[in-house]
């Protein structure tokens, strides 16, 4: 019993250090567009991506009304959003532009999305359309 709870662990910790390792390849193209200019367009296309949550966002969704089953996937450390078809079950569409039916009180890596702090540098994500055009 103790094996597999110690595997267990061990299993979690890697999948844990995967994310970072991830997460650092993710932005090393970002190094090479850190001064273009960020203005939101509004595509959504954030919204496709797993966002993390933490145990204060998910707090203060669910003081919104929100049952915490209704919104969240995953486990331990790797929590994020759940999706229809594709994109985070909050986001919708009106005029062609993406809204975020909670917005006042989105996950703190949707409020600092493309920013990230990463060694000290002033990053932003490549991924977000607007570092694109
Ligand atoms: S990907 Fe960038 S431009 Fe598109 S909605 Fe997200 S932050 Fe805005
Ligand atoms: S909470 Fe809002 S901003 Fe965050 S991923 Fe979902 S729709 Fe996008």
């Amino acid at each position: 019993m103790l094996e597999y709870l110690l595997l267990f662990l061990i299993v979690l910790v890697i999948a844990y250090l995967m994310q970072e390792v991830v997460n650092f390849a993710f932005f090393l193209p970002s190094f090479f567009i850190r001064d273009k200019k960020f203005e939101c367009l509004r595509c959504g296309k954030c919204c496709r991506k797993a966002t993390p949550m933490t145990e204060e966002d998910m707090k203060l969704i669910e003081k919104h009304g929100h049952k915490r089953k209704d919104f969240v996937r995953g486990f331990g450390p790797f929590k994020t959003f759940k999706k229809k078809n594709g994109y985070c079950i909050f986001l919708g569409i009106s005029d062609s532009k993406a809204t975020c039916s909670i917005y006042p009180y989105r996950a703190k890596a949707c409020r600092d999305f493309p920013f990230k702090k990463i060694f000290g540098f002033e990053l932003k994500d490549w991924r977000c359309s607007s570092l694109k055009k």
